[in-house]
Order: structure tokens, then sequence, then C-alpha cells
């Protein structure tokens, strides 16, 4: 590697506190709606303000404010006592792959047997959602005296099982089966089970009556709770760490950090395992549009605001691959993190990660005054890499920014891999970014 971090099992007292916090997050939040009242219910209880997006925002110095949309994308952020300098904005997303219910979900499958008709959001690896219990989370949309209300809704309870086909029926099993979603993934419901079963445990659940359900927005749930494990639990293996854990340690270092004369944004946006193209996701202007009534709501003018932009730093925060211990062939020869190793700092020449020289050195910066260490990482150069919410985001808001993430295994398995020192360096990290101001020179050199 570019730069050799000491890996060591041995972990904080701290980060493992830390780290069960984040457990208890990951189980607070089956879906991307559970996980943004989870962030709200946080933020309230640190003293934030809740704005809604269709009213007039009337913003204090020293505020503090939160806004969300769609039910699943939120952005928080504090008003400094004086005059705002800029906007230092960290974003992670708050989906996961998963398989999601159709509103006529039951399917009268052979033997009795009933069935819910579901369809992949994002790209999952669905073999790691068969032959385990599962069930159901999300929202669902009522009529409550003439209006149409939005409600969240968890089945928290073991419902549903993707049962595999025995291996005496198909002996190749262990070499590789394509699965077909509309065939294999339908999970059991019951046998026996009776036409409308299904709607009428959402309603029951939701504490409503079966015809005030108008629509609904289901997803399956992997309900095996995430655990500590490893020989000095130094590892974190859960359901949704990508992205869950940059979202968890950015906004504990959000809410930890000290004054600053920029206004610490934080982002968490639904939809970046879908393209991120839709009314919440990154590529929508709900940055921008907060990002200005922050700039009138702070009585900046439009030149102002304009040179605040142009004072502004984003961290696109989301999880990266380590180097796997069966397949160090799909890594970097140089670049590779590893789990336990600290922040990695996402690179690609053609910009697939917005990472340059002058954004990483800001970064690492931050990353020396937190103490935490940096690692580097690069797609195999004949390998291709995804976007990312900072390309997304930069299209919208074009200001500094950097790719990182924390290193994980099994990215986009119903069970994710991570280190629990890593998810302490990110809070750490973050803490000091966000308590910091960001200067930009005349001649476009940063001191932060
Ligand atoms: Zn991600």
């Amino acid at each position: 590697m570019g730069e050799k971090h000491p890996i060591t099992g041995g972990t904080t007292m701290q980060d493992q506190t830390l780290a069960r916090q984040l457990l208890d997050f990951l189980q607070e939040s089956p879906s991307c709606y559970h996980a943004v009242d989870a962030l709200s219910r946080t933020l309230r209880e640190a003293g934030y303000t809740f704005l809604p997006e269709a009213r007039p925002w009337a913003l204090a110095p020293g505020g503090k404010y939160f806004t969300v949309r769609g039910d699943s994308s939120l952005i928080a952020f504090r008003l400094p006592a004086g005059r705002p300098r800029g906007f230092l904005i960290a974003a992670g997303h708050s989906d996961s792959p998963t398989l999601k219910l159709r509103e006529n979900a039951e399917l009268p499958s052979p033997g009795g047997a009933m069935r819910l008709s579901v369809e992949p959001y994002g790209g999952g690896i669905w073999r790691s959602w068969m032959d385990r219990p599962l069930s159901v989370a999300g929202r669902i949309t009522v009529e409550a005296e003439g209006r149409i209300e939005t409600r969240l809704v968890q089945v928290d309870r073991d419902l549903l099982v993707i049962p595999s086909v025995a291996i005496h029926m198909n002996r190749e099993v262990n070499k590789g089966t394509a699965l077909d979603p509309a065939v294999d993934l339908p999970p059991l419901l019951g046998v026996g089970t009776e036409a409308g079963s299904f709607r009428a445990l959402i309603a029951r659940e939701a504490g409503v009556a079966e015809e005030a359900i108008l629509t609904t927005e289901l997803f399956l749930y992997p309900r095996t709770p995430g655990t500590l494990l490893g020989i000095q639990e130094e590892l974190i293996a859960a359901p949704r760490l990508d992205d869950l854990q940059c979202v968890f340690a950015c906004t504990r270092g959000f809410l930890a950090a000290g004054e600053s004369e920029s206004v610490p944004v934080l982002c968490v946006f639904n939809n970046e395992e879908v393209g991120s193209n839709t009314r919440q996701g990154a590529d929508s202007t709900f940055l921008t549009d907060i990002l200005a009534r922050i700039g009138e709501g702070a009585g900046l003018s439009g030149e102002d605001y304009r040179a605040a932009i142009a004072s502004s730093f984003l961290v696109s925060a989301d999880n990266a691959h380590a180097v796997h211990p069966a397949h160090g062939e799909y890594a970097d020869k140089n670049e590779f993190p590893v789990l336990g190793g600290g922040i990695v700092l996402k690179y690609n020449a053609n910009q697939r990660y917005t990472t340059d020289a002058l954004s990483a050195a800001v970064f690492r910066q931050v990353c020396r005054m937190a103490e935490v260490p940096v690692q580097l990482y690069s797609n195999r150069a004949d390998l291709p890499g995804g976007s990312t919410l900072g390309n997304i985001s930069s299209a919208h808001l074009s200001v500094p920014s950097v790719d990182i993430g924390l290193p994980q295994l099994a990215m986009h398995a119903s069970w994710e891999v991570a280190s629990v020192a890593d998810t302490g360096a990110l809070m750490r990290a973050m803490e000091v970014y966000f308590s910091r101001t960001l200067q930009v020179l005349p001649d476009g050199s940063m001191q932060l």
C-alpha cells in the first residue's frame, strides 16, 4: 500500500461502546424510512428543531435545525452565532439493496403455500437473503379525515423465509446457480393462508382499519440482528452497514462537534442504490434548495451566498471494499483497504470518485488532526466502479469534494462485515471536520 498502518485486532472500549450503539441504530432502521425516523428522534433529543419544507422558515443565529424530504432523506444543520462563512457538508445514504413488495403482494403458490410478490431494489446478493428469517418494514399511506398521511410500519417478528431448492433437486447448486427474482425470491408467508391475510396483518401492525390503507411501500428486511464478532470482537457483522455505518459515524461526529463559523450540514439521501435521480435522492435539488434557504435565513445577499458556496466542502461518505481474504486478486495491488486500517480515501482517474489532490489534502489534514489513520482505495484498473453520492451531488453543487468510506466485506449481502475501530475513526474525523471553519484564500489555497 502507498501508506501502511499497523492493523491491530484490538479495539478500545470507547470504540466497542460506539459499535454497540451502531448495532442499536441498525436495529431501529429496518428500512430507509425507519433510519430517517431514528435520526430525527436523535436530532430532536439533541435540541434540533424540525423545519417542514412546505412552510416558511425563520432561522436564528446559533439555531439547530433539520428537515426531511420524502420521509427518507434528511438534512440537519447548525447556524453559527455570526455570519456564516460557507458550508461544511457530509453526505451518506439511507437505503440498502432489498426486495420491495408489490402492492398486490399475495402470490398463491404450489402446495397450498402463500408467497409474497417482490421486485429487487438495488443490486443485492440475493442468495444471502435465502434460508433465514425475514420480515417487512416500510411505510403505508392512510386516509384520515380526508387527509392522506404516511405511517411507518414494521412487522417486528420473524414472518417470512425464502426457502432454497434442496441439493437433491439441484446437485449443481454449489457451483453457482442463477436466481430468477420472479421465480426464486418471493418469500413464503404461510401455508393454508387465507387471501387478504397479509394486508390485514399490515393494518393491524399499523394500528389502522384495513379499509383506511390506500397504498403501501414495503420492503423485506433480515431479522437476524447485527453482532460484534472476531477473536477480540474487532468486527461488526450486520445488515445495512452500507451505508448506515457511515451515516451513524457522521451523525455522531456532527453532534459532538464544537463551534464553527462555517455551517455544518449533515445529509442523508435515499435512493443511492437505484441511481439517486428521485425527488429526495442526491441527484435532486434537495441539498441546493436547503442551502439556498439557509443563506436567505442567515441574511446573506446573493453575492454573499455565492462566496459562501465557494468556501464550502463536501465529504461523500459511502462504504468501500476491503481486500477480501479469499480473493485478493480483485483488489488493486497497491491501493487496497483493510478492515481496521482506518478511513478509506477513494480515487478514480475518471473522477467516478470526486477526490482530487486538493480535496484529498484537506481531508488528510482533518484525519491528522483527529489522529485517525487514512488508507487508499482505487478500483482495479480494469474493473469499473459505480457513481457515488459525491459526483452526483457535484453536478448540482460544485464545491471541492472527497469520496471516502469505511472498509467492509460482502457489500450488498444481507449481512455485511466491517470493523469496530474504523467506525470510531470516522466519528472522530467528522467531529474535527464539523468543528472547523473553512477559509478559501484569493489564491485558491484552503485552510481548515
Ligand atoms: Zn453505499
